[in-house]
């Protein structure tokens, strides 16, 4: 069977080349694969979810394929889900397809049901599921659905199809990856049936081409229709490549659908896999498109944390797959696909991979945005006009907060200029980027950096400024961003065998042989250096009071990488535990380490002590300041040391004051 492809196709297919799929024409190949925003309310579009399709729609993708919508009252397995099978969602999706389509973009539906991937919590009805075994990680027991049900679910994806297309939608896609009850249905692992939906792979895709087909009778032939299969569950019992080949070619048998997408790993049990951290290499998802294209005449969808545009350009001349889905590239930049076509590399933001306000942030029920683009989620609110432009700006300190206060005011019409005590800013990313595998932490600021200098922003690095220098130079507005020192424990004598984590990211202590790390604060400060630590070949223990060493590493998908390493590098872990006393006894310091939950308290003796612990700000600028003439913004850690998320967003929020 031929490919659809408009046209002759290119020798070498670059970002740029339009694509048909099905009944409508791509004008590129980057598109805005599905994810979770949570920002539905009560099972609806929102002002947030236009805004934020909208954006990326502005800023070039050639289509959005949006969150799940569920096809099913027995579905909800979160509370922000879009609930597709109410009409009243109709007028939603009228207001965001109009709002996307004006920006010469297409906009997919993508339609779900999560089956046992999800809690009855909301809906206080049984999950449905292929076999009575449960998710490991939502653990509840679901019911085998019966032949009654399987019918409900069939009409479900064709009405809601057919709501879609009555909403404007260019057409829908089917998931069958992640977290899909029709991915429960294929994986052996997942269906014990022994009636005419288990057995075989033929008989295990049967509720999928029926959905396939009931959607396409739903649609009519103008619309298009795409299904998302995963290539590789990682899981025992799971889907892996072949099968996905099999079923591609199932699914292009049909003439029914348009177009493939792919993913790997299950959201649940390997989500890891899924939305793959800073640690994963870009592109590692590739070898699944790269198979099912060899074997369909279907445009094939390749995804897998692409992050700069010579990734994507790479994935496409390298006819691995025909569209490239970028989620966290364009979260970090609404403009990424612009920018790409327009080979204006170096003004992407990239995204860093840290998972921290995407991911991390959904996983707690709150809506998405991001470290690096403070404006994500927040693109219906809109921004205070200027109250003036042309004001002298002074920013003080080059971290995060710093860069970002500078860029935000210099593209507002303001004259900055930013003073920065090292020789180079950065702040504490910089050292945290010099850890294994966190290198790409350093996009942040080099981006930032680069576009204050787009701004116009005067970057003087390796200046030292104090209320003298600031009353020297006379400016309109100053934005205090300094940072924060580490905090020496009550427990650490001053002795040169116990440094804070810092002291060895930047390069100022280095610690040989024994070294036990101390992680007060449960996120990458101690499992970082621990890694580089033993890299170096010390004998590496981590000590934490929580249950676990690196504790909200979970939220950022980082545990699973974390575990696997710190087992092969021999790092030691102990919980529960709190630093009694140390002393230094000359050439080793001694440790009391108490178990704080039954006091119980042994001794180790190690070379030396790294702690990750709170910080404090450094606010003497600011206090000095206090009762000066100047407007005084203070941003980031100078307020409270917090993560770097917050940093970035307070220097936009108070750089858009001013
Ligand atoms: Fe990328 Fe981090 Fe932003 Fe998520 S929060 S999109 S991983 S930079």
């Amino acid at each position: 069977m031929p490919r659809r492809v408009v046209g002759a196709e290119p020798a070498e297919v670059g970002p740029q080349a339009p694509l048909r799929l099905g009944p409508v024409i791509l004008r590129n190949r980057i598109i805005f694969p599905a994810h979770l925003t949570n920002f539905a309310v009560d099972g609806a579009v929102t002002d947030q979810h236009i805004a934020y399709y909208e954006a990326r729609a502005r800023g070039g993708a050639a289509l959005i394929v949006t969150e799940e919508h569920t096809v099913h009252p027995s579905d909800r397995p979160y509370e922000k889900l879009i609930r597709g099978w109410d009409p009243a969602v109709l007028s939603g999706y009228r207001r965001l397809t109009t709002a996307v389509h004006a920006h010469g973009a297409r906009i997919l539906a993508q339609l779900n049901h999560n089956g046992a991937q999800g809690t009855g919590m909301y809906t206080e009805r049984p999950l449905w599921a292929p076999g009575p075994d449960p998710d490991p990680l939502f653990r509840e027991v679901p019911v085998a659905i019966g032949d009654g049900e399987i019918a409900e679910l069939v009409d479900g994806y064709a009405a809601v199809a057919r709501r879609c297309a009555d909403g404007g939608f260019d057409g829908v896609e089917i998931q069958c990856s992640q977290a899909s009850i029709l991915r429960a249905f294929l994986a052996p692992g997942t269906n014990p049936r022994t009636d005419r939906y288990g057995g075989d792979l033929d008989r295990r895709a049967r509720l999928l081409i029926e959905v396939v087909e009931a959607v396409r009778g739903a649609l009519g032939p103008g619309r298009v229709l795409g299904v998302r299969l995963s290539g590789h569950d990682g899981t025992a019992g799971g889907i892996e490549v072949d099968d996905a080949v099999q079923v591609a070619r199932m699914l292009d048998g049909t003439g029914a659908v348009d177009y493939l997408s792919t993913s790997v790993g299950v959201a649940t049990e390997t989500l890891h896999l899924v939305e793959a951290p800073m640690s994963t290499p870009h592109g590692y998802s590739l070898f699944v498109p790269d198979a099912i294209r060899r074997e369909v005449s279907l445009p094939v969808v390749g995804v897998g944390r692409f992050t700069a545009p010579e990734q994507v350009r790479a994935a496409l001349a390298g006819g691995v797959c025909d569209l490239v889905g970028v989620v966290r590239g364009q979260i970090a930049d609404p403009e990424f696909a612009a920018k790409t076509l327009d080979r204006r590399d170096t003004e992407v933001r990239p995204c860093i991979g840290c998972n921290q306000e995407c991911i991390g942030r959904v996983g707690l029920g709150r809506w998405i945005g991001c470290t690096v683009n403070p404006r994500a989620g927040r693109e219906s609110v809109p921004l205070p006009q200027p109250p003036r432009v042309g004001r002298r700006v002074l920013v003080v300190g080059g971290g995060p907060a710093g860069l970002q206060a500078a860029a935000t005011a210099a593209r507002r019409g303001h004259s900055v200029t930013l003073y920065e005590r090292e020789h180079l800013v950065g702040g504490q990313i910089r050292g945290a980027s010099t850890a294994p595998h966190r290198g790409e932490l350093l996009g942040m600021v080099t981006s930032l950096e680069a576009e204050c200098v787009r701004a116009g922003v005067q970057i003087r690095a390796g200046t030292e400024v104090d209320a003298a220098f600031v009353q020297a130079c006379r400016p309109d507005v100053v934005i205090v961003a300094t940072g924060a020192r580490p905090r020496r424990p009550g427990w650490a004598p001053d002795s040169a065998r116990i440094v804070d984590v810092r002291e060895v990211l930047e390069g100022r202590a280095d610690p040989a042989g024994r070294v036990l790390v101390v992680d007060d604060l449960g996120f990458h400060e101690a499992t970082s250096v621990a890694e580089l630590l033993a890299d170096r070949g010390c004998t590496v223990t981590v000590c934490t009071s929580g249950m676990i060493v690196g504790q909200d590493l979970g939220l950022t998908l980082d545990m699973d990488g974390w575990t696997r390493r710190a087992y092969s590098k021999g790092i030691r872990q102990i919980t529960d535990t709190v630093i009694g006393e140390a002393a230094d006894s000359g050439d080793t310091v001694e440790v009391s380490l108490v178990d704080h939950r039954t006091g119980d308290t042994r001794r180790c003796t190690v070379d030396a002590v790294v702690v990750a612990t709170h910080q404090e700000p450094v606010d003497d600028l600011w206090k000095s300041l206090s009762n000066s003439m100047f407007h005084v913004l203070r941003v980031g850690d100078a307020v409270t040391p917090r993560r770097a998320h917050a940093a970035i967003l307070e220097g936009d929020s108070a750089a858009s004051t001013v």
